[in-house]
């Protein structure tokens, strides 16, 4: 076998065992809108990919739709990444000069360059026709039955004098390319397995548009074999472009990276997630808002989609990089689970260190403090924020929670009214009232102590004895622990609440 294979054969097998081509992967945002949901576990299962075999994680901006981008999408969209803990190797702001830039509109010379060559090879071709006349061609097509139609070739075979003529008239060329008639590219998706598409549902279609911008099928091409891509995990909604690609690496000689397509992510109706869906959050930005932790968030994308091996639900991102294995990416459209999410989001905001806590939650103490009026100071609303770390799910929840703490309601349902008219409440007040006002340090411990006084000594105990007190520095019936609470309430503001019941 190996007298057969020839030498040179034989020295680039033993090159590619010796150099087996570095991992490099890349997240592609486009822009035009802001770090959602998909986006983020497109980026993270790259990253993943990347970080588990020790190659490179890129994020290249595809700013070529330049009527869409928004301003500080790009910023806001790296941003959102690095809150996640998905840091790139190379990005806009981390170029390595080896392959940058890493924004397409800073690439349009390279994307001329390829484009020029497969005219001159004749794989592509300047095409004049207006968008009336392109329309006019798809009626036409329409009419006859065509249900996709394409675009019509009139272009392919110019002669220079009508291209002239063309341009004479002040028309600016896109560039087409030509595509092989009948041929079929197959490719292993990493996903779905083996995927085919024919060329002949598809038409010659625009690299570059008159005003020398790239499409994304063509720059995209250029760009991952420039930059060495060898992987690309991406959308289901950029299956259908892989063979328009393909078309180009084939061209130019190229190699294509590795595909996977993840599925859908769909809503509890088994709907495809929209951004327009307003029973979902889609936006990092809107989960740090409502107070979602970067590492619940992080764990529950990695989830979404993908499934380790047991029966783990909670991944630190050390842990999701060792586990991290693409053959285990969900071959079904993944739900977002939005209990999940919530559940997920509550234990680890439970298992923060208490500096930690104290510090998320102080955003929506403030916003309390704006909301609510109170005649609590800052640092005892904080102080009450901070007994409900073990029963939020978001940090906002804890604004509904701490409002009845804030500002007592008066206002009594029927069975608030019936125990404050118990013929044992005024007694267990009172007696309540004066072994606090003999009591020197509050402390959970000693307002127990306190209320076990009380029921030694009027025999009042149960619903008579703590309901009162709850409604009075709480106006509700359900809650936080007294001996919790009256702490941080302190003496004086503890009495003032019960003399105003
Ligand atoms: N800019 C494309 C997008 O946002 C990237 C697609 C790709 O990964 O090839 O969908």
């Amino acid at each position: 076998m190996w007298l057969k294979m020839g030498i040179s054969s034989f020295s680039a097998l033993m090159f590619n065992m010796m150099n087996p081509q570095r991992i490099r992967v890349r997240y592609a945002p486009s822009p035009t809108g802001f770090l959602h949901i998909g986006g983020a576990r497109t980026a993270l299962f790259n990253y993943l990919f990347a970080k588990k075999q020790g190659g490179d994680f890129i994020i290249r901006v595809e700013d070529t739709d330049i009527e869409r981008n928004v301003e500080g999408g790009e910023v806001s969209q790296l941003h959102d990444l690095a809150w996640l803990g998905i840091v790139p190797d190379e990005s806009p702001l981390k170029p390595n000069p080896r392959y940058a830039p890493y924004r397409q509109m800073e690439r349009l010379d390279t994307y001329q360059t390829y484009a020029q060559q497969l005219v001159k090879e004749g794989k592509a071709y300047r095409c004049y026709c207006s968008e009336a006349e392109l329309e006019q061609s798809r009626e036409e097509q329409m009419a006859r039955g065509i249900v996709a139609p394409q675009y019509d070739r009139r272009c392919l075979h110019l002669t220079d004098a009508q291209r002239r003529a063309f341009e004479e008239e002040g028309r600016k060329p896109v560039i087409r390319l030509k595509l092989e008639d009948h041929k079929t590219f197959t490719f292993h998706d990493l996903v779905r397995g083996d995927v085919s598409f024919n060329n002949d549902d598809i038409g010659d279609w625009v690299l570059i548009k008159s005003n020398g911008i790239p499409t994304y099928n063509y720059a995209v091409v250029i760009d991952d074999h420039l930059m060495d891509i060898s992987h690309v995990f991406r959308g289901e909604e950029h299956l259908s472009n892989t063979p328009k690609q393909l078309q180009i690496y084939d061209y130019l000689g190229w190699t294509p990276p590795q595909f996977g397509h993840m599925t859908l992510i769909v809503n509890e109706q088994g709907k495809k997630l929209s951004k327009r869906d307003l029973s979902i959050v889609q936006f990092m930005s809107q989960y740090r808002q409502l107070g979602y932790l970067p590492e619940a968030i992080f764990n529950f994308i990695l989830l979404l989609g993908w499934a380790p091996e047991g029966t783990q639900e909670m991944f630190t991102k050390e842990e999701a990089i060792a586990a991290f294995d693409p053959q285990r990416l969900s071959k079904s459209p993944s739900f977002f689970d939005v209990q999940k999410l919530n559940w997920l989001n509550h234990q680890y905001i439970k298992a923060l260190p208490e500096h930690t806590y104290v510090s998320f939650i102080e955003p929506f103490v403030q916003k309390a403090l704006a909301i609510a009026p109170t005649d609590l100071s800052h640092d005892q609303v904080l102080a009450v924020a901070r007994l409900f770390q073990e029963q939020i799910t978001f940090g906002e929840n804890v604004i509904d929670l701490m409002k009845p703490i804030l500002a007592p309601s008066r206002d009594w349902d029927e069975e608030a009214k019936a125990i404050l008219a118990l013929p044992e409440t005024p007694r267990a007040v009172e007696a309540f009232l004066e072994e606090l006002s003999r009591l020197e340090t509050l402390t959970p411990e000693s307002v127990k102590a306190l209320f076990k006084a009380v029921q030694t000594t009027t025999g009042i105990k149960g619903k008579p004895l703590f309901m009162p007190i709850r409604l009075a520095l709480t106006g509700q019936l359900h809650g936080v622990e007294m001996a919790a609470l009256i702490p941080v309430l302190g003496k004086t503001l503890t009495i003032a609440r019960i003399n105003a019941l």
